[in-house]
């Protein structure tokens, strides 16, 4: 058995839909601009580039939070919505055939974005980290186990702020396919039981301002509802 010269750090994890247990989370990865619309709106050409990713945190992840603070370094927090794939089964260099196998479940995630910060990075070629991999960055549903929803191929991907609808996109409309996404990084990385990928945002993302509800949400696979709180690291928003 391993012995620590500190208390080890809680795994962080995701609820299972109906379950007791919970999902493990080991990785977080996320694709960038998977819907033409939202790469439109960003200023891109969103002719079929392959898919470029970033990551999180794993501790970045929040499940079915009631509350996330509004994090300090920014004026422009923006909402992002998008199905989030669980990752079951470990693999390298799959195959888009064979990549549906390797999937636990699917949940609804926020990819939570400090747009100014990342602006600021593009600018100047920085690094993304500071604008995307912040705490609580990436609130999420419980998961829903491929036992059973199967694969969503299709579906609405929407989110609403204080009632009014600000993204509606659905799953067919992504340029890569999650079996194309898993392909993807499975060549890049090895992937592991416990990764979990964002699979990108459509149009509509905006800012959310302290007070804000936000819910969001995918046809047949789950959704979160949670509020924007006051402060985070003891900073006023
Ligand atoms: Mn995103």
């Amino acid at each position: 058995m391993i012995e620590y010269v500190i208390d080890a750090p809680r795994a962080p994890f995701l609820n299972v839909d109906g379950d007791s247990r919970q999902f493990p989370i080991r990785r977080v990865f996320c694709v960038g601009r998977n819907y033409s619309d939202h790469a439109r709106e960003m200023g891109h050409d969103p002719d079929r580039e392959p898919p470029f990713f970033f990551t999180k945190p794993a501790d970045a992840v929040v499940s079915n939070p009631d509350v996330i603070a509004y994090p300090p370094l920014t004026e422009d927090l923006h909402h992002e919505v998008e199905l989030v794939v669980a990752i079951g089964k470990d693999g390298v260099n799959i195959s888009p055939e064979q990549a549906l196998e390797h999937v636990w479940g699917y949940g609804v995630g926020i990819d939570l974005t400090r747009r100014d910060i990342q602006a600021q990075a593009k600018k100047m070629g920085r690094p993304w980290d500071w604008s995307k991999g912040f705490d609580e960055s990436a609130p999420c549903s419980a998961l829903q186990p491929v036992c059973r929803v199967g694969h969503p191929g299709n579906g609405t991907v929407w989110l609403k702020v204080n009632g009014e609808e600000r993204q509606r996109g659905d799953l067919a409309d992504q340029i890569w396919s999650v079996a194309d996404v898993i392909s993807y990084a499975s060549r890049a990385v090895a992937l592991k039981a416990g990764d979990l990928i964002l699979t990108g945002t459509p149009a509509g993302v905006g800012a959310l301002q302290v007070g804000d509800k936000v819910e969001a949400g995918i046809d047949g696979v789950g959704e979160l509802t949670f509020s924007i709180g006051k402060t985070a690291l003891g900073i006023e928003a």
